[in-house]
């Protein structure tokens, strides 16, 4: 009986060592899943073909965070650097949308210094339609190695004049896919891991959201600083599943179109007393109406219709002083998705009596 219990021990005691080493090794080798498109050629071709329709033309501006002179968020130990880890996504990011067809612009495509002010600058200039910024997470605590959630930011929140619906919408798309390609959560901040800028800096968002014309986005992959983030953001294969995620998050977004609007007027320069101005919004998905919004001189106009078989939308603005005006007309198709900014400089005229 003796000897049983000492056998008992023995054998627990080997147990717990192996339990003990299985442990350490096994946080070593880090965990993805590898996306049903990676898994054969076949599979990865037939997804870009299905979405080559959507994507092939568009004109995409990757912004890899960081580089040259800064190096961005330490990662965990002696992990890559945010920088390096933002460029290799981005340059993934590129490889997948060219194969679909894109036509891709980058602020860096090396270890490069780019001012802030700059990457705006040239996305606003480069022709570009959108602007996508690729970044990794740090907490807000050195010491905070335990934090790790997959986040997309747009710039200021809903009901601010510098909101843009449609940036909410690039947002939610690309966060979806991302979160899902990486098996992450959003974090606790949001309900579906979209932030508001201002989360961040109060009334100042982001300088590249804030200052990029086009619509624009930033994502924040992963945390660099987590063990187990960091041990899967140094290999390569796993870069590339996130820029699958941020990729497949892009052409569902197009793929569910983006309404335009056409001003119908024959000029901007109304004459005093005119103040009927017409507009065509066109989506193949169909136009919300409800979701229309228009503001003169950023306040909301209330006189607007809009007949759904022309799609022409009526727009009678307030009385106004003569001189240049700003008119925004915003609108949703029917699968959600906004109308890029429209912001119109409109002129109203002297009357004769010179008022
Ligand atoms: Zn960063």
């Amino acid at each position: 009986m003796k000897r049983l219990v000492a056998n008992i021990r023995y054998n627990a005691g080997i147990f717990f060592l192996a339990v003990i080493l299985y442990g350490c090794s096994a946080s070593e080798k880090s965990y993805y899943e590898i996306p049903l498109e990676f898994r054969s050629p076949e599979k990865k071709a037939e997804f870009i073909k299905n979405y080559y329709p959507y994507i092939s033309g568009r004109k995409i501006f990757i912004d890899p965070g960081h580089g040259g002179r800064e190096k961005g968020n330490k990662g965990f130990e002696s992990f890559e650097t945010e920088a390096n880890l933002n460029l290799k996504v981005s340059l993934y990011l590129k490889k997948f949308l060219n194969e679909a067809g894109a036509v891709v612009f980058m602020s860096r495509t090396k270890d490069t210094t780019v001012d802030l002010k700059q990457r705006s600058v040239l996305a606003d200039s480069s022709g570009a339609e959108i602007f996508i910024s690729i970044h990794h997470n740090a907490p807000g605590s050195a010491e905070d190695f335990w934090t790790d959630y997959t986040s997309t930011y747009y710039h200021a929140r809903k009901n601010d004049f510098e909101y843009e619906p449609c940036n909410r919408d690039i947002a939610r798309y690309v966060q979806r896919d991302l979160a899902y390609a990486v098996r992450n959560s959003g974090g606790p901040g949001s309900f579906d891991g979209t932030y508001s800028d201002y989360m961040i800096y109060p009334g100042q968002g982001f300088s590249v959201l804030r200052e990029t014309k086009i619509p624009a986005v930033l994502v924040e992959c992963a945390f660099s600083t987590d063990h187990f983030e960091a041990g899967r953001l140094n290999e390569d294969e796993f870069n590339q599943i996130e820029a699958w995620g941020i990729f497949r998050g892009l052409c569902r977004y197009f793929k569910a179109g983006i309404p335009t609007i056409t001003f119908l007027n024959e000029k901007d320069t109304l004459a005093a007393g005119e103040n009927d101005l017409d507009f065509f919004l066109y989506d193949s998905s169909g136009i919300d109406p409800k979701s229309i919004k228009v503001q003169f001189d950023s306040s909301d106009v209330n006189e607007i219709s809009f007949d759904d078989t022309t799609n022409i939308l009526s727009v009678i603005i307030p009385e106004a002083a003569p001189g240049e005006h700003r008119l925004r007309v915003i609108a949703a198709n029917k699968n959600g998705n906004h109308s890029f900014p429209y912001h119109k400089k409109i002129y109203i005229m002297l009357n004769e009596n010179g008022n």
